[in-house]
């Protein structure tokens, strides 16, 4: 046999075992975005690499170190796989001229390509569920993001999730305040790590982001940004924490609270947890009211958040709070010839009637057949073998639930009745 061929490192299948709970999140999802008025949009997972570099940011990790591009061999464009999906999103707008005098609240999933290290809660291909809100300026749809993230932790049944907030401010702000920083910094240079010395000019804020221990303390005692804020940024900030208060939601202020993506401006915010080691955040987001004239459109202001769906399935797992894991209503035995094709109608007949049933196929005996249909989790087995066939007869029994093991034989033309009333009341 040939040598085998391996995933990619970093990209992980999903097997049969893990995809229910992927199933169970995504219908969450979908239900959840719903509920607030967010319509679905969805984007290719190539872009052109321009995209990325003008909308993530020429100076972030993502774009320095973390972007899949290549050429295409056939006529050379510069191609990335997306590492994120708001730049995606807001050029779909644009483009399609979305955003022109009117609002809109978008969400969309999918996989997005990062070349990090490979570890827990971090991975090469991940999953993201993102939501936009495009048009609205006011502090409200800020609100209204992080509330809807407490409410789908609530849905979801995760506890525990700690909201953290800052603000950035606005483009003049923080141009003062970077002033100010990169002259603090100036006095560090014998210990900033190559990162920070490279970012000193460049992307000064996110030398204050650095996870190196030894530089915690520079960091800590630098020029805070939330001195440099403008009585609207300030404004714009309290009107998010009050409408935070009205709703209860307890919530951190964090000035170092910076992102990984140069879009962001006022509001920002991550939802973390303690109990996924270093990839702590699950969601994170903000506002971004720059970003759509950047990228050639008509200014709009907009705000928006990306949940990583592998740390929250992690989460999810790590407080013990599973899905439901849909069940079959039938495990279908049958056996001899005769048996075939009225087994292969009754299926389709009960399946005509609503209920969800495994046809067993590939023949064996009732015993390890019956096995199959405990393990399969459906909550009835029917059982036609060439005497029930020839009398047009099945029997009928109970797999789960109080009155397992119970079992009566019955009319073909009547199953599905009995078992949608069985189904109700067992
Ligand atoms: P981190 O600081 O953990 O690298 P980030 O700031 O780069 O995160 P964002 O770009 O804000 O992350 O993406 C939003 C969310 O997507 C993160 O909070 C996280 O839950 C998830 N995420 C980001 N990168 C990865 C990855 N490589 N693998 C799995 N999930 C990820
Ligand atoms: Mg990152």
């Amino acid at each position: 046999m040939a040598n085998t061929i391996q995933g990619i490192r970093g990209m992980n299948d999903v097997l049969p075992q893990d995809s229910q709970a992927w199933l169970h999140v995504e219908q969450v999802f979908r239900n959840w975005a719903a509920a607030y008025g967010y319509k679905n949009i969805r984007m290719p997972i190539v872009e052109p690499t321009g995209l990325f570099v003008r909308g993530v940011g020429e100076h972030t990790d993502i774009v320095e170190k973390e972007m899949y591009s290549f050429e295409d061999s056939l006529n050379g464009e510069k191609l990335t796989l997306r590492p994120e999906g708001t730049a995606g999103c807001v050029r779909a707008c644009i483009e399609h001229n979305l955003l022109y005098n009117q609002t809109q609240r978008l969400w969309y999933i999918g996989p997005m390509f990062r070349h990090e290290r490979p570890q827990k809660g971090r991975y090469r291909q991940f999953h993201q569920l993102g939501i936009e809100a495009f048009g609205f300026e006011g502090p409200d749809v800020d609100a209204e993001l992080i509330v809807m993230l407490a409410d789908l932790w609530q849905r979801l049944g995760l506890t525990g999730l700690q909201l953290e907030l800052n603000s950035l401010g606005n483009a003049d702000e923080r141009a003062a305040h970077r002033v100010a920083l990169i002259a603090y910094l100036e006095g560090f240079v014998d210990i900033l790590d190559d990162d920070g010395k490279r970012r000193l000019y460049t992307n000064p804020l996110r030398v204050l982001d650095t996870k190196n221990p030894a530089l915690q303390d520079m960091a800590q005692n630098a020029p805070k940004l939330a001195d440099f804020l403008g009585a609207e940024s300030r404004a714009h900030l309290d009107g998010v924490r009050a409408r935070l208060d009205a709703a209860g939601i307890g919530y951190v202020l964090n000035d170092r609270l910076v992102r990984g993506l140069d879009y962001y401006n006022r509001t920002v915010f991550e939802w973390t947890t303690t109990q996924l080691g270093a990839q702590a955040t699950v969601a994170a987001g903000g506002r971004y009211d720059g970003l759509v004239e950047q990228l050639g459109g008509k200014p709009c202001p907009a705000v928006g958040f990306a949940i990583g769906i592998e740390r929250l399935l992690l989460l999810l797992e790590a407080q013990g709070v599973a899905g439901q894991v849909a069940q079959p209503d039938v495990y279908l035995v049958h056996q001899g010839d005769a048996a075939a094709m009225p087994a292969f109608r009754c299926a389709m007949a009960l399946r005509a009637a609503g209920l969800d049933v495994i046809l067993h196929a590939g023949g064996g005996s009732f015993k390890s057949q019956f096995k199959k249909a405990d393990s399969s989790g459906a909550r009835f087995a029917v059982i036609i073998g060439e005497a029930e066939a020839e009398a047009g007869q099945a029997n009928l029994k109970v797999l789960t639930g109080e009155r397992q093991g119970e079992q009566q034989s019955v009319v073909l033309t009547d199953l599905a009745e009995i078992i949608l009333a069985a189904r109700t009341t067992n």
